[in-house]
């Protein structure tokens, strides 16, 4: 592939990205890569990074960017030496501007940089916190729940469903308030560059995933 379609994800809590990510890979076949995923996968290696990582998320905490980033460009790497890469979602990262200049670097690095959409999920801050008020997790197998009064056991594998600490009033505006804060100069920067692709996340999935592919 000449130029890859490198998509960048954005967007708050709670607006959807998990599903609109799926359904973006397995309609396009794209690969992934998701800050999330790397650093829980580099946790449970028991040496320094990996402990401290535990620790971090554990706290509410972010990990810093060097090591987000030596992990991207583990990923980046393996994806480049693959050589069949169709595109790639890139999630959960950049969390703050000084990563967007980081990513953009990298992706220049791999000769990925032709064909860069930033896509942001909009939702406005009073949606996001309804919607993460509702949401449940899995104590088990960690499937989120949209709470609805009704469900009250997986129906995966009937494990008892929890909120998570950081889905309550104040950790949502926690994370509403560092979304303004970092995230919202990364969708300034993208969209200054002509890059940026944003979509009314207020709408249905297939609606929102509708208005996706027209605009990509
Ligand atoms: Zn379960």
């Amino acid at each position: 592939m000449e130029n890859p379609l490198i998509i960048i994800l954005l967007g708050k809590a709670g607006a959807g990205k998990d599903t609109q990510m799926e359904l973006l890979r397995e309609k396009m076949g794209l690969d992934y890569i998701g800050s999330g995923e790397l650093l829980r996968e580099r946790k449970k290696i028991d040496d320094f990074t990996g402990n401290k990582i535990s620790q971090t998320i554990d706290n509410g905490g972010l990990v810093l960017t060097p090591v987000v980033f030596q992990l991207w460009i583990k990923k980046l790497e393996e994806l480049k030496n693959r050589g069949d890469v169709k595109g790639i979602i890139i999630d959960g990262s950049p969390r703050k501007i000084k990563e967007a200049f980081l990513l953009d670097e990298a992706l220049e690095w791999y000769e990925w940089n032709k064909n860069i959409k930033a896509l942001l999920i909009d939702i406005s801050d009073k949606e996001a916190i309804e919607r993460i008020e509702k949401r449940k997790y899995c104590s088990q197998c960690k499937e989120i729940y949209i709470y609805d009064g009704k469900v009250e056991k997986c129906s995966k594998c009937g494990g008892e469903l929890i909120q998570r600490e950081d889905d309550q009033i104040d950790g949502i505006k926690k994370r509403l308030d560092w979304f303004k804060k970092e995230v919202e100069p990364v969708i300034d920067y993208y969209k200054e560059g002509d890059r940026l692709i944003a979509i009314d996340g207020e709408q249905s999935i297939e609606k929102v995933f509708e208005d996706i592919l027209k605009k990509l």
